[in-house]
């Protein structure tokens, strides 16, 4: 592990790139990347909480990324357990995290002949503005154009990465 020992005393990822935990979504292989280049936060869905907020504050404050991505994907479950209105355990919590987004564009999405990927794209957009709303210092980082933050969908039946939105000023 020649490359590991290289980044053992220090690291200088250039990203920071929330995905969610969906096996068929790995982040490094997505964007060909490997050990050192890139924070990487999963969680079902993708959704934003304070522990990510304080993740990617320490990658851009801290360690100084330049890049803040938020990738939702095609076909997610957390989407399709909004859809569903799951009501098991901890996964209700969640959901209830992605719901706000799903009722202020349920028309959209429920007209749409793939709700699950069209919610995709509504959570991905919508975390980018609680990104903003939330942490000063992601708010001031992007102000002094020290980040750019971007919204993307990775389609699993293409393997694309579409972006959908990438914010560099305020
Ligand atoms: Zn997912």
């Amino acid at each position: 592990m020649q490359v590991l020992s290289e980044f053992s005393s220090e690291q200088k990822p250039f990203a920071f790139i929330l995905s969610c935990i969906d096996s068929r979504s790995p982040v490094e292989i997505i964007f060909d990347q490997g050990i050192g280049d890139l924070f990487s936060a999963r969680v079902a869905g993708n959704i934003i909480n304070e522990d990510i907020l304080a993740s990617a504050e320490f990658a851009v404050n801290i360690v100084g990324a330049k890049l803040i991505m938020i990738l939702g994907h095609t076909k997610c479950g957390a989407m399709g357990a909004c859809l569903n209105q799951t009501k098991d355990g901890y996964l209700k919590k969640l959901i209830e995290k992605i719901e706000p987004t799903y009722l202020k564009y349920k028309n959209e999405v429920d007209s749409n002949a793939q709700p699950q990927d069209k919610l995709s794209e509504y959570n991905v957009l919508e975390s980018m503005q609680i990104l903003i709303d939330k942490s000063d210092i992601l708010r001031q980082a992007l102000r002094d154009k020290k980040i750019i933050i971007a919204g993307s969908i990775f389609h699993l039946d293409s393997g694309k990465v579409e972006v959908l939105r990438v914010l560099d000023k305020l």
